[in-house]
């Protein structure tokens, strides 16, 4: 960036907002990958006045900008992999309105996604979209890479709670997208259109959410499975049954042996782990119980426990959620994959994972979404070791294949950001990527907002 880009961008951005300290640049050079590109510049967002001026100072002198949440993305989608200026939006924090009759919330996007579901429940209120990064991770990073969830069985993924948004378009305009309505079918969906963007259509500063009536009452199942197909069954019983569950979740005998070594929580040896949280009123959940239970039993799982109180449940939960930090008992480092197949292919791309570890020497552990078919592969390796680093990325290549041959998807909820930009051509018709491309066009004629993302060049394309 010259001087008369900076000096414009301060002169935008305000320059209280305006930074080029090394910590500042080091501190917003990385995300929730291992990946590490210092921004040239940092702007903390204040609104969308300053926004557009800073979209149209950056349009001006072809700086890219890369708008950024909490830096809790799994796929790189918020690094300045161009340089040019991190647009950090964490400071537009503010819940401006749970509107209770309309059920509806206005928030920025840098509400941390715990909070608002805290806040809506303070009014009876249910936020259901819940990454387990919910504690940290931003409204507008859950809104841009469409964030699913422990809860997306039941309630979906935040595309179907955004009801409309207020953004900056890359040459500095203000766009108003839908609004407080449950239904609208004039235009073109253009709300729809920016959920799962990435960051690369528009900034986003507000965004419109529909609430739900907090369910009543909540309960808890676990089981474990000596093989893998038994737990497959148990998944398939399940969603057979009429029964919706809130969340459907698996841990495979990696997982389990990970999570007990680093939490010793006395998990029984098995081959797979199901949690299942249902919610409802109280009969009905009380029902509903009694019938995974038996769902769960008959598929082969011993033992099989029903939470008696809220803090029983949590303790059921408990193995699941220590998965993060757990895994890496399996190796310091990590490629953290999210594909996502029909549910009939469960079984098999987790068998094909194993299987793919073992071709490549490496240790393969399977969590993930059972309920929608989203399985979280962490491909463990040592980094210090070269030849075990180029084996995790053939791995990754291995599953990729695996995954599109059972006509899943490279990515349930994690996006594309830069570390899947080499595979998408291979998932992709080319009419769609044509068309997609033409889009970023008409959005991002100049290619500023967060450029080599999302989208690959015509020149890695298979
Ligand atoms: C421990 C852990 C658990 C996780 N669990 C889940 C899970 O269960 N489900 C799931 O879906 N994800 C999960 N994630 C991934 C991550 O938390 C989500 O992708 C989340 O939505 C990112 O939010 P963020 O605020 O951190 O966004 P960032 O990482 O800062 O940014 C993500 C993308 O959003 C864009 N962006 C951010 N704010 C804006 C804005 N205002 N306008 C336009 N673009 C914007 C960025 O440019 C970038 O492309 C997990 C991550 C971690 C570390």
């Amino acid at each position: 960036m010259n001087s008369a880009a900076l000096q414009a961008l301060r002169q935008a951005a305000g320059p209280d907002y305006f930074s080029q300290d090394a910590g500042d640049r080091l501190i917003y050079a990385g995300d929730g990958t291992c990946f590490r590109y210092p921004p040239e510049a940092v702007v903390r967002a204040r609104g969308p006045e300053q926004i557009s001026r800073v979209m149209a100072a950056c349009g001006k002198y072809h700086v890219p900008v890369v708008p950024r949440g909490a830096g809790s993305g799994l796929t790189g989608g918020a690094l300045p992999v161009a340089g040019g200026v991190l647009l950090d939006m964490a400071g537009l924090n503010r819940i401006k309105a749970i509107r209770k009759r309309d059920q509806v919330a206005v928030a920025e996007p840098g509400v941390v996604t715990g909070e608002l579901q805290a806040a809506a429940e303070a009014q009876g209120l249910f936020y259901p979209p819940d990454p387990a990064s919910a504690a940290f991770c931003t409204l507008g990073g859950n809104v841009a890479e469409n964030a699913g969830g422990m809860r997306a069985v039941k309630y979906g993924v935040t595309r179907d709670y955004v009801l409309g948004l207020r953004a900056v378009l890359p040459d500095g305009r203000l766009l108003k997208t839908g609004g407080a309505n449950i239904k609208s079918v004039v235009g073109y969906d253009l709300t729809r259109l920016l959920v799962g963007s990435e960051g690369t259509l528009a900034v986003i500063y507000e965004i419109i959410l529909r609430l739900l009536p907090l369910p009543e009452d909540r309960a808890t199942i676990n089981a474990f499975y000596a093989d893998l197909d038994k737990a497959a069954r148990a998944v398939e019983g399940l969603l057979a049954s009429g029964i919706r569950p809130v969340a459907c979740e698996f841990m495979d005998g990696y997982c389990l042996k990970a999570v007990e070594s680093y939490a010793k929580l006395g998990l029984p040896p098995a081959a797979a782990m199901i949690l299942v949280d249902l919610d409802g009123p109280p009969e009905v959940v009380r029902r509903q119980s009694g019938q995974v239970e038996t769902i769960l039993q008959q598929a082969g799982g011993e033992p099989v426990r029903v939470a008696g109180d809220r803090a029983e449940a949590e303790g059921l939960w408990r193995a699941r959620r220590a998965m993060g930090p757990a895994v890496y008992q399996h190796g310091p480092g990590k490629l953290n994959e999210d594909v996502a197949v029909p549910l009939g292919s469960l079984a098999e791309m987790v068998r094909r994972a194993h299987l793919v570890g073992e071709k490549r020497g490496l240790v393969i552990p399977v969590f993930g979404h059972a309920g929608d078919g989203n399985l979280h592969i962490n491909v463990m390796h040592d980094p210090a070791y070269p030849e075990q680093v180029s084996q995790a990325h053939q791995a990754v290549s291995d599953l990729f294949a695996h995954c599109l041959s059972l006509g899943g998807t490279l990515s349930g909820e994690h996006g594309v950001g830069t570390t899947k930009l080499g595979f998408v051509g291979a998932e992709m018709d080319p009419v769609g990527l044509e068309l997609m491309r033409g889009i970023k066009k008409v959005f991002d004629p100049a290619g500023i907002l967060n450029p080599h993302k999302k989208l690959p060049p015509p020149e890695v394309l298979p």
